[in-house]
């Protein structure tokens, strides 16, 4: 999907204030809580195996821009030009809309393996016109990704600020461990409670550690697909 122009993600993804492209992505995995996360990158073709490289291959979770572009040319990433990633539709966003950020289009993954472990990842360009550096949701673990065998794996797409201010993704999962809820009523708390009250909209993507999935949102529409374990196919836009 970041290779595809049709998403804010990888190619085709938002431009900045500045007429530059900037990645964000993350990744976590259920299993041992192990995750990656990158910000700001600009040259990464493919941001979340740069997230998924520093899962595996740094002690750390975290980097940012010129430091996570070394670190990928260290562990032999595919490099590209800034260019590779432009697309007119997105350049015609920046320009009519130069002082009002547009959102969504984040590209989000969830899924539970075989054995029934959980992981979840978010890629992204963040938001059109974004400013000074300006990080997102998307590579905060706890706030865009989140996954826990314990409860379950979630990747969110909206307005990062409120996410991150709502920490979304581990709340929905602390709701589960800590308060008993089931997936959908947590996600259902959140995305239709907590995050309309501060003035947030959006939407995620989850599934919990019994194979459930939920895909809920606030705004009027969001594009989701799902498979479960018995190949039943479920693709959306608007409420159903
Ligand atoms: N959540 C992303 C951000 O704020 C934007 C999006 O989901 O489209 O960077």
């Amino acid at each position: 999907m970041e290779n595809s122009p049709l998403f804010n993600a990888g190619k085709g993804a938002v431009f900045t204030n500045q007429g530059t492209i900037e990645h964000d992505a993350s990744i976590m995995s259920g299993e041992n809580l192990n995750a990656g996360a990158s910000t700001g990158t600009m040259y990464v073709k493919n941001p979340i195996t740069l997230a998924h490289s520093i899962m595996t291959n740094s002690e750390h979770v975290f980097l940012s821009r010129e430091g996570a572009e070394e670190f990928a040319k260290m562990v032999n990433l595919e490099i590209v030009e800034q260019d590779y990633f432009y697309t007119d539709f997105r350049f015609n966003q920046l320009k009519k809309q130069k002082n009002s950020p547009s959102k969504f289009g984040t590209v989000g993954c969830v899924a539970m393996d075989i054995n029934g472990n959980l992981a979840a990842g978010t890629s992204t360009g963040g938001m059109t016109n974004k400013k000074w550096g300006r990080i997102g949701d998307s590579p905060i673990i706890g706030a865009g990704t989140y996954a826990n065998n314990k409860t379950c794996a979630i990747s969110c797409t909206g307005s990062g600020e409120y996410f991150m201010r709502s920490v979304v993704a581990y709340d929905i999962s602390a709701l589960m461990e800590y308060k008993g809820l089931s997936l959908k009523e947590a996600v259902f708390k959140v995305i239709h409670k907590k995050l309309p009250s501060i003035g947030g909209d959006g939407g995620l993507i989850a599934i919990d550690n019994k194979g459930n999935i939920v895909m809920d949102f606030n705004t009027p529409g969001m594009y989701r697909a799902s498979i479960n374990k018995d190949g039943e196919k479920n693709i959306a836009i608007y409420l159903e």
